[in-house]
């Protein structure tokens, strides 16, 4: 029997196209990174895949883009499993109310990062990492293959690149942490990485199967292998609640009600734990670096299907 979240799921995709036409396209596409620049701005996807193996989707859900600061949710998982709750004396798990790539916290705070999803906090996560691989980016990428399922997914260079030519504030948060002997390792080794993992191209229909392991308990559902423990899927999903949006967590709580992250290719993943996990896209972005059309559209499927964590 098909269950009854999924037949609500169905009437709400059903739906969004003229939703869509009711909702504005405003904010740029984000050009700090100059390749990311080139991507058409009308392009909308979304993915949603349910705990009973149930996919729902809509418009460009199948066309890969820069996943950005998304893979800092599994790079986070990966650090954690590795690492450890000694995680948390180099990283806080405070929301930061500042703008992902703000600098001014880190110094009153020692260089100790608020917490793993501003970038400070992701350089950090690079950073250990780094100590722990013996070569970071395929072992990386494999771990993320393994949660799509597919052997294709690929950093793209020109991003990587790209970012790195214009990486600045990224490099002065690594050498100012380092100041402080929180990063061991190389900084340009660790910068090297970060801007790697924020290249990875992914679809919404991909990205939602890849954070599967957030809402089963941290088990991978295409291999059945542990990802993370429980607690530990439970402790991630509660970061990304309090700061998977920077300065704009608190809006994304209050009007759609899941954890989510977000990043600046205007992809947003959002994990209802132990229902389903949604990936959409929609390249321009608010002034707070989050997909303006993404927010709208979340707060649209939760308050339409009447369901959320809360
Ligand atoms: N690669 C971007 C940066 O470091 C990631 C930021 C984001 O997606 N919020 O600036």
């Amino acid at each position: 029997m098909q269950p009854k979240n999924s037949l609500d799921y169905h009437k709400v995709f059903s739906k969004i196209g003229s939703q869509l036409e009711h909702t504005d396209n405003l904010g740029e596409v984000a050009s700090y990174i100059p390749e990311l620049f080139n991507v058409d701005p009308k392009k909308f996807g979304i993915h949603l895949s349910t705990v009973e193996n149930r996919h729902f989707d809509y418009g460009d859900s199948k066309e890969r883009f820069s996943i950005q600061s998304i893979s800092k949710v599994l790079s986070l998982s990966m650090a954690f499993k590795l690492e450890g709750t000694a995680l948390w004396e180099r990283v806080g798990v405070e929301p930061s109310g500042n703008a992902f790539n703000s600098l001014s916290q880190l110094e009153l705070e020692c260089g100790i990062p608020r917490n793993p999803f501003i970038n400070a906090g992701a350089l950090l996560i690079c950073d250990v990492l780094v100590s722990h691989l013996t070569n970071p980016k395929e072992e990386f990428i494999d771990f993320v293959r393994a949660l799509v399922g597919k052997d294709n997914i690929n950093y793209c260079e020109r991003i990587a690149l790209s970012e790195k030519e214009h990486g600045f504030r990224n490099a002065a948060m690594v050498n100012f942490m380092k100041s402080y002997g929180n990063i061991k390792n190389d900084v340009e080794e660790v910068l090297d990485f970060y801007f790697n993992l924020c290249s990875i191209e992914m679809s919404c229909a991909e990205l939602s199967q890849a954070m599967m392991y957030l809402c089963s308990n941290g088990i991978n559902p295409l291999t059945n292998e542990e990802v993370v423990t429980p607690s530990r899927a439970k402790r991630i999903n509660a970061i990304m609640q309090l700061c998977g949006f920077y300065d704009e967590a608190g809006e994304f709580s209050f009007k759609v009600g899941l954890p989510g992250k977000s990043g600046v290719g205007g992809g947003i993943i959002a994990i209802h734990p132990k229902k389903y996990s949604i990936a959409i896209w929609s390249p321009r972005l608010n002034e707070k670096g989050n997909s303006y059309r993404g927010m709208k559209i979340l707060e649209f499927i939760t308050t339409q299907t009447k369901s959320s964590i809360f």
